[in-house]
């Protein structure tokens, strides 16, 4: 094989390896019962990357491919396969076509708030609505190459706040492989929680949070004939990764000031550097953009550690509060240190914060420009404000937010805002129907009311 990726320890001094394709989260060696130890990261060959093609031939080659339908490039994800998961045989993959989302320009928006290249790429206009199908595409195929190459899986586990048993569960569909999803009960969407009930995951709903949900998934995993899809699993950063790739692919490979993303469990920020990384070293980009990781005031920790200038060890796991934002309700995420080596290593890193008023006037202030937030990406949108506000973004700096779910995921949040019904929440762009008779007069009472005589 020409390319060739491979798990590895990311403890300090460790360099333990192992194939992409046993059953293993944890270094053998530095791995210990909390979630953090000895996690795994995937590597690459940089060096057969390096000499197999030109920078300039790299750009072809994802071009060419980009958007087509020759199975499995033109997916987002595949078509930048030598980087993802060269592993994978082409039979093996299982892919929907994820990826290759529109990377919206906000110009009436921008100019609102003093921007000129404000752009929002929405990662969450994706086959199960959330950005989590990029990873989760590079994780069910080597599952599915495993089954094929006869190792003993019987299913697929997640534990999740309700994107990530959604993905899971479309792509184990696609596959024919058993899925099963472990969710906090009453604590999903409606529209999550009949995802995976539709595509035929096994759903379970438990009495608990995520953080509970997820003790159990630990448990399981000790049995290596299931395998674990949650994001200590480092298959799916490989292809949360690409967002990177595309966005400066969608440039032309121009530069890019700012990218600002949400963060829970802090996989995305972590991928989304390594994403720019990567491409520097193979000399895609010559410039780095600065990265904002993005959280609610109600789940904060890594905002916490960058107040105190992100020391090394002094993490304290906190009990994170009920956010609107569900997705990213995380004290104690598993990818922290991965983050805060992204941090480290790409300079001028930021971490905000915003509240939960901050965040619903934020996603309702942007949907009357015509998008349809999400809680998720409202707090990155609520963090670009803040910046902007703070002059720290200029107006001519080209700025990317991530925008991770679609905001059909979340009809409670749309209502409850607009009906004022949002607990702490004082809605500034509420824009509540109104009940009328079946009259020509009523209606055009409304209506010249609403737009003047
Ligand atoms: C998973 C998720 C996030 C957070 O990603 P992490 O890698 O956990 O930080 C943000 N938004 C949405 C919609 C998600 O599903
Ligand atoms: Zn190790």
């Amino acid at each position: 094989m020409k390319y060739h990726a491979w798990f590895a320890c990311t403890t300090e001094g460790c360099s333990e390896t192992y194939p992409l394709n046993e059953v293993i989260y944890k270094c053998r060696k530095c791995g210990k019962d909390d979630k953090r130890s000895g996690l795994l990261e995937v590597r690459h060959d940089l060096g057969a990357l390096r000499e197999s093609r030109s920078p300039d031939q790299w750009k072809k080659l994802f071009d060419r491919r980009y958007l087509r339908n020759l199975y499995p490039y033109g997916s987002g994800v595949w078509g930048k396969k030598e980087w993802v998961c060269p592993n994978v045989t082409n039979e093996n993959v299982v892919s929907i076509f994820e990826g290759g989302s529109n990377c919206f320009w906000a110009e009436r928006f921008g100019k609102e708030i003093g921007l000129n290249d404000l752009w929002i790429k929405l990662c969450g206009n994706s086959h199960s609505g959330s950005f989590k199908d990029l990873g989760m595409t590079v994780l069910v195929s080597m599952v599915n190459q495993m089954i094929h190459e006869g190792t003993n899986l019987r299913a697929v586990v997640c534990a999740s706040t309700g994107d990530t048993s959604a993905s899971l569960a479309a792509y184990c569909a696609t596959a024919g492989i058993p899925a099963v999803v472990i969710l906090p009960k009453d604590r999903v969407s409606i529209p999550q929680l009949i995802q995976p009930i539709a595509n035929g995951a096994l759903t379970l709903a438990l009495d608990t949070d995520f953080d509970g949900c997820m003790k159990i998934v630990t448990q399981i995993s000790r049995d290596k004939r299931y395998y674990i899809a949650n994001s200590f699993n480092s298959l799916r950063l490989e292809g949360q990764k690409t967002i990177s790739i595309e966005l400066s692919q969608q440039f032309d490979w121009e530069p890019v000031d700012w990218v600002i993303v949400p963060g829970g469990n802090l996989g995305n920020v972590s991928a989304i550097g390594k994403g720019f990384l990567m491409m520097k070293d193979l000399g895609l980009i010559d410039h780095l953009p600065r990265l904002v990781c993005a959280q609610a005031h109600n789940a904060n920790p890594l905002f916490r550690l960058f107040q105190q200038g992100l020391p090394e060890g002094e993490f304290r796991p906190q009990k994170a509060k009920p956010t609107l934002a569900n997705a990213i309700q995380i004290g104690d995420p598993v990818n922290l240190n991965k983050a805060l080596r992204t941090l480290k290593k790409i300079p001028g890193g930021l971490v905000e914060e915003c509240t939960e008023n901050e965040l619903a006037n934020a996603a309702a202030w942007v949907d009357r420009f015509g998008l349809f937030n999400c809680p998720h990406t409202a707090v990155a949108l609520s963090a670009l404000l803040k910046l902007v506000n703070r002059g720290e973004i200029k107006s001519t700096d080209r700025v990317i937010v991530i925008s991770t779910a679609s905001g059909l995921k979340f009809p409670d949040f749309k209502i409850g805002y607009h009906t004022r019904q949002l607990t702490g929440v004082a809605p500034r762009h509420a824009n509540e129907f109104l009940p009328l008779p079946p009259k020509f007069e009523n209606v055009m009472d409304a209506l010249e009311e609403h737009v003047g005589k």
